[in-house]
C-alpha cells in the first residue's frame, strides 16, 4: 500500500496535495459513522503535502513516507495540536513540543492527518472509555473496534488514513488490529522513543504502528524508531530499514506454541489458529510445544503494576500544571455547584470531574498498592512474579524464535457487553499483556474470519499474535509477512 502510493507519487499519477485531499475527502465522507478521528489537522497536512509536490517538481527524490498519510492515536504530542488522550482533564490541552515519534515522521515528509480517539489514558480495550465519542467497528457498526487505540485500528480499516500510530501498554495497537483486521506491531521496549507520549505505565508503554500490511508496519518502524537523548530508556541502537529483512523465507525458523494458553479457547477461534500453524509448517517453520509456567499470573500482575505506574503518572495531573482546573464559577464541568476555596479543594475536584471512572479506579488502586506497609506484599511482589515470567521467556527463546497464540480471545464485540464488568474487560488483553510485561516485540495480523455461533451470519476478523525474542523485529516482521503473503 505505502509503496503504491510512493510509485504513484514518483511517477506523477497523484500529487501529495491531491492524495491528502482525497484522504479528508473520505474521512468527511465516513468518519460521522466511525468516529475514529477526535481532531483533524488539515493546515498541517497540506503544508507536508505542499513541500513533497515542491520536490517532486524539482526533480528530487523522495523518501518512502514522503506525502504518505498517516492518523496519529491521540496520546501523542504534535506541536500546536490539541492532544487530549481522550480524557476531560485535558480537554483544552495544545502540546507546545513535538513527540520524538512526531519529529521523525516530520522530517520523514509524513502527512499528519488527525489524531484519533482512544480510551481515556488508554485505559480499555474497546475505546469505550473516551470521554468524547464512540469509534465503531468499520466492519460492523454495531460492535467496538477494540482498544485502547480503537481510533487508529478504525481509521485503517475505514480507509480513512493509509497508515497509524498507537500505543500498546497491554495489547493496545494488537487486540484493536485483531479486532478491526488490520496488522498492528508493538515493538520491543526501547527499540522506540516514547518521549511525547503521554504516559500510562511507563515500563510497559510502546508506540507502534499499525498498517494494512506488515509491509507497510515496518516502513512506518523504520522511521519511527531508533536512539533518543530525550528518553534514557530508549535504546542504543542504529535504526535500520526493516523492509530489507521481509525475504518471504522462514524455512527452518522455530515457532513454540505454548500449551497453557489454549485451554478454554473458543473453537473455531481454535480452528482458524490451528490451520495457521498447518500453513506455518507447509512454508518450513518448525513447531514446538513449549510452556511458559508463570503466565497464568500475567493478568493479575499487569493489572497490579500497571496501576502503580498509572498512579504516579497521572499524579501531575492536578489541576494546575496542564489542563481542565475547576477553581470559578465559569467552570461548567463541576455540577455540584461547590467551589474550590482552597489550593487542596482545587486539586481534588480538578480531578474529581477531570478524570473518567476507570482511570479513577487505577489510580485508586495504585496508590492503595504502593502505600505504606502495603508496598511489600503487592508491588514488590509482583515485580518478583514479573522477573519470574520473564526468565520462562528467557528459557524457551534458548529453543525456538517465535511464539504464536491469537491475539486476542475472541472477535470485536458488541457496545455495552463489557462496561459493567471490569474484569471482563480485563480478559481481554490475556494473551497480549505478557509481551508488555517482559520487554518483547509482538505484531498482530489477519489469519481468518468467523462468525459469532459458527454460521453463515455475519464474519468478522482474528487476529494471529507472533512474540519474539528482544530487538528482533526484523525476524518478527518476516514471519508474518511470509504467512501474509502466501495466504
Ligand atoms: N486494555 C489494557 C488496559 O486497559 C491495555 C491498555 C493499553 O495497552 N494501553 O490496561
Amino acid at each position: 500500500m505505502i509503496k503504491e502510493l510512493h510509485n504513484k507519487l514518483v511517477n506523477k499519477k497523484i500529487t501529495a496535495v491531491e492524495l491528502a485531499e482525497s484522504y479528508f475527502a473520505r474521512i468527511k465522507e465516513k468518519d460521522g459513522e466511525i468516529g475514529a478521528y477526535l481532531t483533524l489537522t488539515e493546515d498541517l497536512a497540506l503544508e507536508q503535502a505542499r513541500k513533497v509536490d515542491e520536490k517532486i517538481f524539482r526533480g528530487e527524490k523522495i523518501g518512502i513516507m514522503e506525502g504518505i498519510p498517516i492518523a496519529i492515536k491521540d496520546n501523542l504530542c504534535i506541536m500546536g495540536v490539541r492532544t487530549t488522550a481522550g480524557s476531560k482533564i485535558l480537554d483544552n490541552y495544545i502540546a507546545p513540543y513535538d513527540a520524538t515519534v512526531i519529529k521523525k515522521l516530520k522530517e520523514a515528509g509524513a502527512v499528519i492527518l488527525g489524531k484519533t480517539n482512544m480510551d481515556e489514558f488508554a485505559m480499555g480495550s474497546s475505546t469505550e472509555t473516551s470521554i468524547y465519542q464512540k469509534t465503531r467497528n468499520p466492519l460492523d457498526l454495531e460492535r467496538v473496534p477494540g482498544g485502547s487505540s480503537g481510533g487508529s485500528a478504525a481509521s485503517i480499516a475505514s480507509e480513512e488514513a493509509v497508515c497509524a500510530l498507537g500505543t500498546d501498554t497491554g495489547g493496545s495497537i494488537r487486540q484493536p488490529a485483531s479486532f478491526c483486521g488490520v496488522v498492528g506491531l508493538k515493538p520491543t521496549y526501547g527499540r522506540v522513543s516514547r518521549y511525547g507520549a503521554i504516559a500510562m505505565a511507563s515500563s510497559l508503554d510502546q508506540i507502534g504502528p499499525f498498517g494494512m500490511t506488515v509491509e507497510d508496519t515496518a516502513i512506518v518502524l523504520s522511521v519511527i524508531s531508533g536512539q533518543d537523548k530525550m528518553d534514557a530508556t530508549c535504546a542504543q541502537s542504529p535504526t535500520k530499514d526493516y523492509t530489507n529483512y521481509l525475504t518471504g523465507d522462514i524455512k527452518g525458523i522455530k515457532i513454540g506454541i505454548v500449551k497453557e494458553y489454549f485451554e478454554g479457547l473458543n473453537g473455531n477461534i481454535k480452528k482458524i489458529v490451528d490451520d495457521t500453524i498447518e500453513k506455518y509448517k507447509k512454508l518450513g517453520a518448525e513447531i514446538k510445544e513449549i510452556s511458559l509456567p508463570h503466565s497464568q499470573y500475567s493478568l493479575a500482575i499487569y493489572y497490579m503494576i500497571m496501576p502503580c505506574e498509572v498512579s504516579s503518572n497521572l499524579a501531575r495531573f492536578d489541576g494546575i500544571k496542564y489542563g481542565l482546573r475547576i477553581n470559578d464559577k465559569q467552570s461548567d464541568s463541576n455540577e455540584s455547584g461547590d467551589f474550590p476555596q482552597t489550593l487542596l479543594e482545587t486539586y481534588l475536584d480538578s480531578r474529581k470531574y477531570g478524570f473518567g471512572d476507570e482511570v479513577k479506579r487505577r489510580i485508586m488502586l495504585g496508590t492503595y498498592a504502593l502505600s505504606a506497609g502495603y508496598y511489600d506484599a503487592y508491588y514488590k511482589k509482583a515485580q518478583k512474579v514479573r522477573a519470574l515470567i520473564k526468565q520462562d521467556f528467557e528459557k524457551v527463546f534458548e529453543e525456538i524464535d517465535f511464539i504464536f497464540s491469537p491475539t486476542a480471545p475472541e472477535m470485536a464485540f458488541k457496545f455495552g457487553e463489557k462496561t459493567d464488568d471490569p474484569m471482563k474487560m480485563y480478559l481481554s488483553d490475556i494473551y497480549t499483556i505478557t509481551a508488555n510485561l517482559v520487554g518483547i516485540p509482538a505484531i498482530s495480523f489477519p489469519i481468518g474470519m468467523i462468525s459469532e455461533k459458527g454460521d453463515s451470519s455475519k464474519k468478522l476478523p482474528i487476529g494471529g499474535q507472533l512474540m519474539g525474542k528482544w530487538f528482533d523485529e526484523e525476524g518478527l516482521l518476516n514471519a508474518a509477512y511470509t504467512f501474509e503473503i502466501n495466504k
